[in-house]
């Protein structure tokens, strides 16, 4: 933790380039601890540091990792085809530090999304050995009874899989909606489960991944629409 010039810190952050930064502070739109600071170059210690840039309090992260409530009609990518991008529900530094999703959530489907500029971690957490759980509440098409359930638990095959797809928990909340956790990440994966099981997805809401749940602490406060940054403890409840 050696002191940095702050034009490096404001970098580092996501402040755009290192030119940039430095006529940030110049123009006087940044303070440091609360104090205003003119100094590009002056230094500071990164642990505990709080920037404010345009009034706007940013506390120094050397990553960031975010829990986003994602509405429906949000594409994943950076580069959206029909929709406007998750990026759009963030601010722009984060964007330029690198902040990726966690997985992807198709256009249509709202909830729960994680994103990281810990490349490390988004690589472990989305790895197929890690199993991390995901709970989705589906709606359904078709009135569905247990026999939809039990389909799911046994494994559906879907064509482009060498065996067979089972979900790790499903039960029913009514006769139009499950709740289901798969342990992958497979592209379109509900929707085409419950498709082969004879159904169909009309409405799609990632309650949780892992213990890490939209409507409990820390998220329960979260609005469609808003993210909000995951301490260590946060973190943990994923797995
Ligand atoms: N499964 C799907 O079909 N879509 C999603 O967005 C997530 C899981």
């Amino acid at each position: 933790n050696r002191p940095q010039p702050l034009e490096r810190i404001l970098q580092s952050q996501g402040f755009g380039s290192r030119k940039t930064a430095r006529a940030l502070v110049q123009a006087g739109r940044v303070a440091v601890n609360g104090q205003p600071c003119h100094q590009h170059d002056a230094s500071f210690a990164t642990e505990g540091l709080l920037l404010t840039v345009d009034e706007q309090p940013w506390p120094y992260r050397e990553r960031l990792y975010l829990a986003l409530y994602k509405p429906a009609n949000f594409e994943c990518s950076r580069t959206p085809q029909h929709h406007a991008s998750v990026f759009s529900l963030l601010p722009e530094h984060f964007i330029v530090r690198g902040v990726q999703p966690i997985g992807r959530l198709d256009a249509d489907t709202t909830g729960l999304l994680l994103l990281t500029d810990d490349g490390p971690y988004n690589h472990a957490l989305a790895s197929p050995r890690r199993h991390v759980p995901k709970t989705y509440r589906v709606s359904l098409k078709h009135a569905a009874d247990t026999s939809l359930v039990a389909a799911l638990l046994a494994g559906v095959q879907l064509h482009d899989e060498p065996a067979p797809l089972a979900a790790r928990a499903c039960s029913l909340l009514d006769e139009h909606q499950l709740l289901l956790t798969l342990d992958q990440g497979k592209y379109h994966q509900v929707k085409r489960m419950v498709a082969a099981a004879g159904n169909r997805v009309v409405a799609l809401h990632r309650v949780a991944m892992g213990g890490l749940r939209l409507d409990a602490p820390p998220l329960q406060q979260l609005a469609e629409g808003e993210w909000c940054e995951l301490d260590a403890d946060g973190l943990a409840l994923i797995q």
